[in-house]
């Protein structure tokens, strides 16, 4: 399987490379050049681990599928409690894909946990040597997925950087406890975006590269630009529809419909590879928070950055750049062309308009809708009133916009994050006054409930902090070059 850049499509890598690079050379995706097929109703039928190995041998063809098998063992079993993929069932028809059982509490484990061991065997695979330092600027759940999934794997380092005072109490305990001995954590004193593009001018430094050059360090990135993060995502597609098959509420062939709560575009466009595939994937439905881009986008085929941002109960998807619609608008044009202009226009404009035919192709497959906060903690209440069904702030997004949706067919909502990881937001939304402290939150949304906070996050009270250095925004390069 070879990989191609999705701005110029006659440049091509393999697996290995296309995850050791990140990004392509002139700024592109990497993304696969052709769809694997896949025995679909075969890999419904198998557990996990097996089914990882499955989908991940399929596009990385230069790994050896014996070092797959035991990556996915080693991740999909014990660190995700025997949950990996758990599907709830919601109301007839209506299910939950529940992707938070792993270590941090949210979907992206599925891909951290993974992605250092597809890179250290990529560098292995292409014979490099070089220490790699990973950079990441988060809002939150980015940042402790990728310390926990990179925390002590050899020749490589990873340093985090957060806005201050921008992130829950919980997930900045997350990240200020974090164990391991290659990993650092800088709170920035500005916002996200202050974070981020102090984190971008870094890699973007060619005197920051040369100096790491003659320490034989290379900088990375753990966002979900790298192949490596989308592929674990194909894989709880299938194991989605192979509970809907066992439990009897489809016979395989029966397309199932996806709504998925999206910031970036990597988890829905995860979806549409699994249908490419050969799975039976109906229609995946994307929804917005009121930060819509996404939504506005495939309803008017005009892809709008220059717009308000709104900070919302459902943080991680408040997002107006989304990275992944580049690959998706490669597939569906067939163009590097078109494609480079679409991204020009974003980069020059803030906005670029997608062609009629191309939209038409689009919206055979995806769908899309969106929810403000009120209507999100509205949606938390109802599931959990009437269907006895706890879910957090970013869940409670898409079941709103999957009620909309529904149709005859059976509905999978992705649970991206634990409710408890937003245990103010989740309490208020069951019409409790909430407390201060997200730990009081957390007790008290297990008194109201019933349902028990995950371990790692209650045991963070009174873990002691490592990391409390604030630095500022022009910082950040200097506090690199120190780590490497
Ligand atoms: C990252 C994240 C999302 C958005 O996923 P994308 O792949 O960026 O679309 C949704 N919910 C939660 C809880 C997340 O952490």
């Amino acid at each position: 399987m070879e990989f191609c850049s999705t701005r110029n499509s006659n440049l091509r890598v393999s697996a290995s490379q296309a995850i050791a690079q990140g990004l392509s050379a002139e700024g592109g995706l990497f993304v696969p050049c052709e769809f694997p097929q896949v025995d679909a109703r075969e890999l419904c039928g198998l557990a996990y681990p097996a089914l990882a190995r499955r989908v991940l041998a399929a596009f990385l063809t230069d790994y050896d599928p014996g070092q797959l098998e035991e990556f996915a063992r080693q991740v999909y079993g014990e660190p995700f409690g025997g949950k990996a993929g758990h599907l709830a069932k919601v109301q007839d028809g209506l299910y939950s894909l529940e992707l938070w059982h792993g270590p941090t509490c949210a979907f992206k484990d599925y891909a951290l946990q993974l992605m250092p061991r597809l890179l250290v065997q990529a560098k292995k695979n292409l014979g490099r040597d070089e220490t790699t330092l990973i950079l990441v600027a988060t809002s939150g759940d980015t940042g402790k997925a990728a310390l926990e999934g990179y925390r002590d794997i050899p020749g490589i380092k990873i340093a985090v950087f957060y806005p201050d005072h921008g992130t829950s109490e919980i997930q900045r305990l997350q990240m200020a406890t974090q164990q391991g001995n290659n990993v650092a954590v800088y709170a920035v004193d500005g916002n996200f975006d202050d974070a981020q593009t102090g984190v971008k001018r870094v890699f973007g430094d060619a005197a920051v590269a040369q100096v790491l050059a003659r320490k034989n360090v290379r900088l990375s990135s753990a966002n979900s630009i790298n192949w490596g993060r989308l592929v674990p995502q194909i894989v709880y597609y299938f194991a989605a529809y192979g509970q809907l098959m066992r439990s009897g509420a489809v016979q395989y062939g029966e397309p199932v419909d996806f709504c998925v709560p999206t910031g970036n575009f990597g988890d829905i466009l995860a979806g549409y590879y699994a249908k490419r595939m050969g799975l039976p994937v109906g229609r995946l439905i994307c929804a917005s928070n009121r930060n819509k881009v996404l939504t506005d986008f495939l309803t008017t085929g005009l892809y709008n950055a220059r717009r308000e941002f709104y900070r919302t109960t459902s943080p991680s998807m408040d997002i107006l750049v989304s990275s992944n619609l580049e690959r998706l608008l490669w597939h569906m044009t067939g163009s590097d062309q078109a494609v480079a202009g679409f991204m020009e226009g974003l980069a020059r404009d803030g906005h670029y308009q997608v062609d009629d035919a191309t939209m038409e192709k689009i919206r055979q497959v995806f769908a899309a809708g969106w929810a403000d906060d009120g209507q999100a903690a509205r949606e938390i209440r109802s599931r959990y009133e009437q269907d006895g069904y706890l879910c957090d702030t970013h869940t409670a997004v898409a079941f709103k916009v999957a009620q909309e949706q529904r149709s005859e067919r059976p509905m999978v909502v992705l649970s991206t994050a634990s409710p408890f990881k937003f245990p103010r937001d989740v309490l208020a939304a069951l019409g409790e006054t909430a407390p201060e402290s997200d730990f009081a939150a957390m007790e008290q949304l297990t008194a109201r409930t019933g349902c028990a906070a995950p371990r790692q996050l209650a045991d963070l009270q009174g873990k002691p902090e490592r990391f409390r250095d604030v630095i500022r925004p022009d910082e950040i390069g200097k506090t690199a070059l120190d780590l490497a």
